[in-house]
C-alpha cells in the first residue's frame, strides 16, 4: 500500500492570505510518515502549489468537469488542475452531490477524466442521518461505490473517503464499530471487484476530524487516512492530524 493519506478539504474557504498556512503546515510536517494533501479553491491551486513545491505537501482540487475542454462556463478540467500544480482531486463531497445534483455516473465520468490527466481521485461516498436510521447505511455505501468508481481503477490512482454526511462539519462523529463496519464493507466490496490490488487502495475517514479524536480514528481497521474540512483550515490542528497518522 502507498503511504496513509492526511487530506485536507478547504471548501469555499481561503484567500491568498491564507496562503501562509501552507508554509507553516510545510513546516510541521517536514519528515511526516504520511502523504499530507491540501485541497484548497481552485482558484489558489497554482500558487498554493508554488508555495508547496519542495516540501511534502501535495495540493488537489476538489472537483473537475469531465470534459477536456469546450463551452462549460465556470468549470475547470481536470488537465487544468494539473497544470496549475495539483496532484489529486477530490470528486462525488457530499456538498456536491447536494448543491449540484451529481449522480455516481456523473461522478464516475468526472473520476475517468482525472485518471486521464493524471490525478489520484479520491471519491466520496457516505449515508445520511435518514438513510442510517433507516438501516440502509452500508446499500447506499454499496450504491454509490459501485456506481462512482470507474472500472480501470486501481490503489495507486484511486482513493476512497467514507464521509458520513450527519458527520460532515457537525462536531458529531460515528462511533469506533461504526466506521470499521463500513470501512471492512469497502474493502470487502472492493476486493470482490477489482481483486488483490484493492488491498492496497486507501480508504480514509471523513467527517468532524480533529487532532483529539485522529488516534483512536486511525486506530481503527481499514482506516488508511482522512479527508479532514475544517481541521485542515489552521496548519497546526492539520498537522496534530497528521502526526496521528504517522504514529498510527
Ligand atoms: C469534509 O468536508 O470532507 C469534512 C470531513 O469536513 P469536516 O472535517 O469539517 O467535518
Amino acid at each position: 500500500m502507498s503511504k496513509k493519506l492526511a487530506a485536507g478539504n478547504w471548501k469555499m474557504n481561503g484567500l491568498a492570505a491564507s496562503l501562509a498556512e501552507i508554509d507553516a503546515l510545510a513546516g510541521a510536517v517536514k519528515g511526516a510518515g504520511c502523504e499530507v494533501l491540501i485541497c484548497p479553491p481552485a482558484i489558489l491551486i497554482a500558487q498554493m502549489a508554488a508555495k508547496a513545491k519542495g516540501s511534502n505537501v501535495f495540493v488537489g482540487g476538489q472537483d473537475c468537469h469531465p470534459k477536456v475542454s469546450g463551452a462549460h462556463t465556470g468549470d475547470v478540467a481536470a488537465a487544468m488542475l494539473a497544470d496549475a500544480g495539483a496532484s489529486h482531486v477530490i470528486l462525488g463531497h457530499s456538498e456536491r452531490r447536494a448543491d449540484h445534483g451529481e449522480s455516481d455516473a456523473d461522478i464516475r465520468a468526472k473520476a475517468e477524466a482525472a485518471g486521464a490527466a493524471g490525478l489520484v481521485r479520491i471519491i466520496c461516498v457516505g449515508e445520511t442521518e435518514g438513510e442510517r436510521d433507516a438501516g440502509q447505511t452500508l446499500a447506499v455505501i454499496g450504491t454509490q461505490l459501485d456506481g462512482s468508481v470507474p472500472d480501470a481503477a486501481t490503489a495507486a490512482d484511486t482513493v476512497i473517503a467514507y464521509e458520513p454526511v450527519w458527520a460532515i462539519g457537525t462536531g458529531r462523529t460515528p462511533t469506533l464499530e461504526q466506521i470499521a463496519e463500513v470501512h471492512d464493507f469497502l474493502r470487502d466490496r472492493l476486493t470482490r471487484r477489482f481483486g488483490a490490488d484493492a488491498r492496497g487502495m486507501r480508504l480514509l475517514y471523513g467527517g468532524s476530524v480533529k487532532p483529539s479524536n485522529a488516534a483512536e480514528i486511525f486506530a481503527v481497521s481499514n482506516v488508511d487516512g482522512a479527508l479532514v474540512g475544517g481541521a485542515s483550515l489552521k496548519a497546526a490542528d492539520f498537522a496534530g492530524i497528521v502526526s496521528a497518522l504517522s504514529a498510527a
